[in-house]
């Protein structure tokens, strides 16, 4: 008998969860990021990947600035663009 409630229990609490978290959800604002933002998408160069600007590995190669996935993509990159500017 002890189980059956305990179960009751949950399951109210359960649906009280879904409840409360229905309600947050709807004053939540709609996201409407402006273009351009610090989550753009940028374009790694060595590897082809795409990853957010605010996680990427910012490094400038001959006066241009490019952004990586790893500092291991940017220093393969520069060492191959510095053999190909020779
Ligand atoms: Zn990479």
């Amino acid at each position: 008998m002890g189980i059956l409630r305990l179960l009751l229990i949950v399951f109210v609490g359960y649906l009280a969860y879904r409840f409360i978290r229905s309600a947050f959800a709807k004053k939540q604002i709609p996201r409407t990021e402006p273009k351009g933002s610090i989550d753009e998408m940028v374009q790694d160069p060595q590897c082809k990947t795409y990853i957010p600007m605010r996680q990427a590995e910012a490094r400038y190669v001959n006066g241009k600035k490019y952004y990586f996935c790893s500092a291991r993509c940017a220093d393969e990159f520069e060492s191959q663009n510095k053999e190909a500017k020779l």
